[in-house]
């Protein structure tokens, strides 16, 4: 009998898991990624591939963010920001 109450605990934790799981991805990733960024912009267009976008690096500190939210040099480099595409010369 204990293993069945296991086996409900189980369940219920996952059932649980997967919820808020479900929850925090269909509401609050764009609150996230304005907080992660800085610089807000409408992620309305870049929701939905948002897990298969390419990420890039900051060549200045390392920083990895989408490509569509970094900045390019003038080699084939990536910043997080202008600050740090004009610290990197
Ligand atoms: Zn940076």
């Amino acid at each position: 009998m204990k293993y069945l109450i296991w086996a409900l605990l189980i369940y219920v934790g996952w059932r649980w898991y997967s919820a808020s799981k479900a929850r925090a991805e269909a509401g609050t990733s764009e609150a996230d990624g304005a907080q992660a960024s800085g610089k807000t912009q409408p992620q309305a267009e870049t929701y939905a591939a948002d897990a298969a976008e390419n990420m890039v690096r900051c060549a200045q500190c390392g920083l990895h963010l989408p490509l569509s939210e970094s900045l390019s040099g003038s080699s084939a480099e990536y910043f997080c920001s202008e600050a740090h595409r004009i610290q990197h010369h």
